[in-house]
């Protein structure tokens, strides 16, 4: 039987901190943004961003261009920056050489989450790119896992994996769906509650590995 792998994109597949970073201190030098406020914008634009963040950010610091002028620029610059962390293409077609259906689920909004997805090569090695804009649901929600899923002709009902670094967005949405999980610490260490992942790796190759290795 194929078995189901759903990943998640940012900070799981592809390194966001890093261009998030580079890109909030070009956008800090170009505005005049001091030290303090690079590091509160870097804070505010770390979990989540979408247009609306560029109307508060454009509020906040009293900045000319539009909210959309903002937005596209940013979107631009992160999509040709994206790439996947060291192995993972290799990773992501082993898995699909041994029969997986690996699909992304990933919450945001398609073109970005789509022009990420194509310029790390990501999108060339899994079965499906599934964005929460398109299905109208935000992880934690199963339907996003459900949608995903289908997308590569798999059946949640059947069981899977889900692969990421979210706590809620991926292990408790993971584990609501039914499927089993690998949390992406990072070096992090897991949060005390009342949920636990069935596997915790450093980084997605390792959970990759696992994967290949141990799973049934
Ligand atoms: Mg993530």
């Amino acid at each position: 039987m194929q078995q189901l792998v759903i990943f998640d994109l940012d900070n799981t597949l592809v390194d966001r901190q890093g261009p998030l970073a580079d890109w909030v201190s070009a956008f800090s030098a170009h505005h005049a943004l001091d030290d303090h406020d690079r590091v509160r914008l870097l804070q505010f634009m770390r979990e989540r961003c979408c247009p609306s963040t560029f109307e508060v950010i454009r509020a906040q610091f009293g900045l000319a261009p539009s909210p959309e002028t903002l937005w596209r620029d940013y979107c631009a610059h992160m999509a040709r920056s994206v790439t996947c962390f060291p192995g993972v293409l290799d990773g992501l077609a082993m898995l699909r050489s041994a029969g997986w259906n690996v699909v992304v689920a990933t919450n945001g909004g398609t073109e970005i989450q789509t022009a990420k997805a194509t310029t790390s090569g990501v999108a060339d090695h899994v079965d499906a790119v599934c964005t929460s804009e398109a299905v109208g649901e935000r992880k934690p929600d199963v339907t996003i896992f459900e949608k995903a899923a289908a997308a590569c002709g798999a059946d949640l009902a059947l069981g899977g994996w889900v692969v990421g670094d979210g706590v809620e967005t991926d292990i408790r949405g993971g584990r609501a769906a039914g499927l089993r999980t690998i949390w992406i610490s990072g070096g992090r260490p897991w949060p005390e509650g009342d949920i636990v992942p069935e596997h915790i790796t450093a980084d997605a190759c390792q959970a990759i590995k696992l994967l290949l290795t141990t799973a049934s």
